[in-house]
């Protein structure tokens, strides 16, 4: 039989924004656990460099992650290494189940559960994930030593893991569908700046192609002239922006087109007590600094929103 454990405040998602709830929620006394399915840190361990937290100018993204769940840990916050199977709204408390069939019930949930890499989805991207086709230059970009790579994409990710994969391999190609790159002014100076990254406007990569269990070519063609070319390449690594991880969020929620969890100015959703925060909300920017501020707002709303239902004896 399944046990029910009974909180003020259950947070669902261990990257930033849920960390730093977690921090704000314990501060204001509530009783709180955080469910985080993988490896706390959220998407910020992938990142080689992170050089625009306010006050901390250089860290890796792993050690970052790592101050989060340490500041969280000072206060001892129960996390629960577990997945989420439903979030299930309700008038005196909202309902968690766990995969492993333990029911937790709480006043308010927050939702931290961020995005995942959004995929290109053209033939060989999924086929050879893992030999060659990477979303990540962190944990791939050692095998690809003194070889060739491309980087689809042109936004900041895409920007600073070329950078990165620039310092370890012989030849970078960014391909970006677009003349322009949305990426922040700086990363673009260093981009141009580096001799190792040729960037390749106005192209699409239409198919990977592999010799073996490897990566060899991509199919690329020009947006303009429909020119279509191969080129030889080990490795393809996609940064073309993500999804967000929306699959628990409860029916009757309001998202955007895009699939975004529209907000108020408490990051409360219109369903009463239940909050999103960080990559999952609708938002103008997405950084790891307001993934934070997020966690911060949303945790003390809720407490706000606790205190009110007790108060009224509920
Ligand atoms: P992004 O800003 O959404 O950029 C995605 C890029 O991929 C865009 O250049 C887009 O092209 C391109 N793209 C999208 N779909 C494509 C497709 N199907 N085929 C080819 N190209 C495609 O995503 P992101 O770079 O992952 O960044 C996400 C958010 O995190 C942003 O708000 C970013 O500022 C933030 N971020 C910040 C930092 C930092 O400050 N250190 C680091 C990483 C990310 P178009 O430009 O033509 O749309």
């Amino acid at each position: 039989m399944a046990n029910r454990k009974l909180y003020d405040l259950i947070i669902i998602g261990g990257g930033p924004a849920g960390l730093s709830a977690g921090i704000y929620a314990l501060r204001a006394s509530m009783r709180t656990v955080l469910i985080e399915k993988g490896a706390p840190g959220g998407q910020v361990t992938l990142s080689a460099e992170v050089e625009n937290y306010p006050a901390i100018k250089n860290k890796s993204g792993f050690e970052l992650a790592q101050s989060f769940l340490e500041h969280a840990q000072d206060y001892n916050l129960e996390v629960l290494p577990q997945e989420v199977s439903a979030l299930e709204p309700g008038l005196d408390f909202h309902t968690v189940r766990l995969n492993s069939d333990e029911v937790l019930k709480a006043h308010a949930v927050i939702l931290a559960t961020g995005g995942s890499p959004r995929k290109l989805s053209i033939p060989g991207e999924d086929d050879n994930y893992g030999k060659g086709v990477s979303y990540c230059a962190v944990c791939d970009g050692f095998f690809f030593r003194n070889k060739t790579v491309v980087v689809v994409g042109g936004g900041d990710t895409a920007a600073e893991e070329a950078l990165y994969l620039a310092k370890i391999t012989k030849k970078v190609y960014l391909v970006h569908r677009r003349n322009t790159l949305r990426a922040s002014m700086i990363l673009q100076k260093r981009l141009e700046a580096d001799p190792k990254i040729e960037i390749l406007w106005n192209t699409v990569a239409k198919a990977i192609r592999a010799e073996g269990d490897e990566v060899c070519a991509m199919d690329l063609e020009d947006t303009y002239s429909g020119g279509k070319r191969e080129l030889k390449t080990d490795g393809a690594f996609i940064f073309i922006g993500f999804e967000p991880n929306n699959q628990l969020v409860p029916a009757g929620t309001r998202m955007n087109a895009d699939g975004y969890v529209v907000t108020d100015e408490k990051c409360e959703t219109n369903l009463d007590g239940i909050f999103a925060i960080g990559d999952l909300r609708e938002k103008y920017a997405r950084q790891i600094v307001l993934s934070a501020a997020d966690g911060c707002t949303a945790a003390l709303a809720s407490a706000h929103y606790v205190e009110i239902k007790r108060a009224a004896g509920l």
